[in-house]
């Protein structure tokens, strides 16, 4: 809606996200679900076939070099922890890397599984250690996963995922990656980083819209998790064979997801893939940070470890600042922020994520001036 030319006039225009997901998606996206399919359809069936072999394009692996795409209901979330529930064997363990809301919520499936872990932490503002991780493995040789946040979207932080999968490899361990809300946007090598499954999901970089997550696996390591799944609905090796015998989702699939999501991939190819989506986003990070800087915010993560994903910024220490009204005021301009989740310091997030623009940027951080400036403040 915010792309000049756009069908839409601009006072029926929707509030610009500025959010880690869901997200501001094109016009064209938002139009492909004007569509009914019908799920038992091979119309329908082979569009599934066809977004997941592009998945696997877009992550640069093939299938015949044995890495599998499996889509599932739910937002990604549900993608995560369909790994941990189908493929961490009875007697497995899992070390989880964590730096903020995500990593925990990590933690928070493997508790509910009762699947034992351990939890190797660093402060919000810190990447994963991965000395730490070699030290655990070293002394504990049950453990089978390790388990890590690539984009930690709590803070925007980048953690070093070939890091952590160098580590991994070497003890031989099944490397697990929420790569959410980094697939599509900031480049990966699978093979280099030594993954084993990654997870994502329909709307945050690919900028479809929420109703399904995916998980992109070697195949091998799916095939060997028969008999494990601890859960039906999102046992993810059953939904591989059931896509292998009719191409179908086992339960009602999010159909009109599906088709946006197709036409989202359109686009992203058209932008020029991951490389093209990277530049638009770093484009956008820097005219925001260079823009609220200016205004006198200072961000929370120190450069070297910032993601051009979401931006956290400090509070204003003018103690008449309230997030509540702040975000109000800059809500009734027509843009959304969003809150901060990290426990060490109070912050508001800004993302660039989504089908968000450069003159967005400059546009959102223009709202925030006069905002603080009608809440007579100074940052
Ligand atoms: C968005 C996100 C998730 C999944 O969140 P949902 O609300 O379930 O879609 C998981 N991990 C990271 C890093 C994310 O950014």
């Amino acid at each position: 809606m915010n792309t000049p030319g756009s069908a839409v006039p601009p006072a029926a225009r929707d509030k610009l996200l500025f959010t880690p997901g869901p997200l501001t998606t094109s016009s064209g996206v938002k139009e492909a679900m004007l569509h009914d399919a019908g799920s038992w359809h091979w119309e329908f069936n082979t569009k599934v076939k066809h977004i997941r072999e592009r998945l696997l394009a877009l992550a640069g692996v093939r299938q015949d070099q044995g890495w599998e795409c499996v889509l599932l209901q739910g937002s990604g979330t549900f993608g995560v922890e369909s790994v941990f529930q189908t493929c961490v064997p009875p007697d497995g363990k899992v070390a989880v890397l964590s730096n903020g809301a995500y990593g925990e919520r990590m933690v928070l499936m493997l508790q509910h599984a009762r699947i034992p872990h351990v939890i190797l932490r660093t402060q919000e503002d810190t990447p994963n250690d991965a000395q730490a991780l070699d030290d655990a493995l070293t002394q504990d040789p049950s453990i089978t996963h390790v388990a890590v946040v690539h984009c930690e979207t709590t803070t925007g932080i980048l953690n070093d995922i070939a890091a952590v999968g160098a580590v991994a490899r070497r003890h031989g361990k099944t490397y697990v990656v929420d790569a959410m809300s980094s697939f599509g946007a900031v480049p990966i090598d699978f093979e280099a980083v030594g993954l084993d499954f990654l997870i994502s999901s329909a709307n945050k970089c690919v900028e479809g819209v929420p109703g399904f997550s995916f998980v992109l696996c070697r195949r091998a390591r799916l095939l060997a998790s028969e008999g494990w799944a601890r859960n039906l609905s999102m046992n993810l090796l059953d939904q591989l064979k059931g896509f292998e015998k009719n191409g179908q989702f086992r339960y009602t699939p999010p159909t009109h997801a599906i088709l946006a999501f197709e036409r989202a991939l359109d686009e992203l190819d058209l932008e020029g893939g991951v490389a093209g989506r990277a530049a638009r986003y770093r484009r956008n990070h820097e005219v925001l940070l260079a823009g609220m800087r200016r205004l006198g915010f200072q961000s929370y993560l120190p450069a070297g470890v910032q993601s051009y994903i979401i931006t956290s910024f400090l509070f204003p220490k003018d103690p008449r600042f309230t997030f509540a009204e702040f975000y109000k005021r800059v809500a009734e301009k027509g843009y959304i922020l969003y809150p901060g989740k990290i426990s060490q310091a109070d912050t508001f997030r800004i993302g660039n994520i989504g089908r968000l623009f450069e003159s967005d940027l400059r546009s959102v951080v223009y709202a925030i001036g006069e905002a603080i400036e009608e809440m007579g403040i100074q940052p």
